[in-house]
């Protein structure tokens, strides 16, 4: 990136600031530790400690370090294959762009090849999983933090317009919380683009126009997202179950898949339109939508997905969400820990995306929150 580009001092501190930075990174761990634990406990309460708390010496596992290093190793070495194609993400504040190579489908069809074969052979027992996830989330914790400080060190070295606009506030509490460096590098490999979807979740599509590439420095708060909190949150039901099965009816079960298949299809429908529109706004499948004109060049889309709320992805991402977590049954509030969390953080982001949005495009954002009146739930919110 071209050195003229200077970034600005971040002023506007998000997550309480340096406060918030500093907490933020002890609750969360402790958090996704109490929910596997409590999951494992016969009560599964959300609200009281399991008991008995295992020792520290029981959480700290070396080989579950180990097994986590090489699992990622393997992703790495997959990302590093010359398979798919390359292309290029959002023009960065110098008008230059930076070049990805697209290929988590193969990544994920060698990784399932591999599982299969290891657990034909005998080789793999898929249960271990199961049984070491408590080690392998501490050891988790523990990459995240070293990843994190390793970055926020790196980041200390780059030319200033590499940084983020947002991770920029001089604090260095705040600045390795939010994330120093927009797309830490080496050589051609992109850090926060490969742990944002591959060891922690496979799949992800249309990842290059989000928020977390585009905007978000790289520092604990994704890396511990991607490494630590996704993998073992977001698969809190399924571990559950193992504990607590539950008998579901044929029409229940169908009805939770069709849920689901309508998030899916609004979640992937949306994001693709925003996607396509973004890298050109005359591809035939968006030519013929209704746009806003903003003052930056840039256009607003308000008809499709994007003038039914002004944010139909999250409305997608919430109804799969609680489609995850309604086979759980509804004796426990635990498993739907997900589904509570993730309305709490997409409100959330939905209000700092507008904000950004709002400085970004001004009177043609006023124009588009009137036409488009709802946030998220249409006629709700
Ligand atoms: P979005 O992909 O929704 O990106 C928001 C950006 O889109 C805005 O900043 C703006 O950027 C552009 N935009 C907004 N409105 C319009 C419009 N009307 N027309 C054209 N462009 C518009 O945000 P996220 O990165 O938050 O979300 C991406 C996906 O990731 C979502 O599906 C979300 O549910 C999911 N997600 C999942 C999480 C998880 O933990 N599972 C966490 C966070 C997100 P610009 O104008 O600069 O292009």
């Amino acid at each position: 990136m071209g050195d003229k580009v200077k970034t600005q001092r971040t002023r506007e501190l998000e997550f309480g600031g340096p406060l918030g930075a500093l907490l933020l990174p002890v609750l969360l761990p402790c958090t996704v530790l109490h929910l596997l634990l409590a999951c494992r406990s016969e009560e599964a309460s959300l609200f009281s400690l399991p008991s008995p708390l295992p020792s520290l010496a029981d959480l700290w596992v070396p080989g579950s370090l180990l097994l986590l290093l090489a699992w990622c190793g393997l992703q790495a070495a997959l990302y590093l294959l010359p398979l798919g194609q390359v292309t290029e993400g959002m023009p960065l504040r110098d008008g230059t762009r930076l070049s990805y190579r697209v290929n988590g489908f193969q990544a994920f069809a060698i990784t399932s090849v591999l599982v299969v074969a290891g657990v034909a052979s005998g080789v793999l027992r898929l249960s271990a999983v199961y049984d070491v996830c408590v080690d392998l989330a501490v050891a988790a914790v523990i990459l995240s933090f070293v990843l994190a400080l390793l970055l926020y060190a790196r980041s200390l070295c780059v030319p200033e317009s590499a940084l983020a606009p947002g991770g920029n506030s001089g604090n260095p509490v705040y600045d390795f919380f939010i994330g120093h460096e927009l797309n830490p590098r080496i050589g051609s490999f992109d850090l926060k683009y490969f742990c944002e979807l591959r060891p922690g979740l496979m799949g992800w599509e249309a990842v290059l126009t989000t928020m977390d590439i585009v905007n978000d420095g790289f520092g604990f708060m994704l890396a511990f997202g991607d490494l630590a909190w996704v993998p073992f949150t977001y698969s809190l039901q399924a571990h559950f179950l193992v504990g607590h099965p539950q008998e579901l009816a044929p029409a229940t079960a169908a009805g939770i898949i069709l849920l689901n298949a309508l998030g899916y299809f609004i979640f992937r429908s949306a994001n693709s339109q925003k996607n396509t529109f973004r890298r050109n706004s005359n591809d035939p499948k968006v030519a013929a939508l209704e746009t806003i004109p903003t003052a930056t060049g840039r256009q607003l889309l308000v008809s499709g997905w994007w003038g039914l709320v002004r944010h139909p992805n999250y409305l997608g991402d919430l109804i799969m969400a609680l489609a995850w977590s309604l086979p759980c049954g509804s004796a426990h509030v635990l498993p739907y820990f997900y589904v509570i969390y993730f309305t709490v953080l997409l409100i959330h982001r939905e209000a700092r995306d507008e904000h950004q949005c709002r400085r970004k495009y001004g009177s043609a954002w006023n124009e588009y929150c009137k036409r488009v009146p709802y946030r998220i739930f249409p006629y709700v919110y």
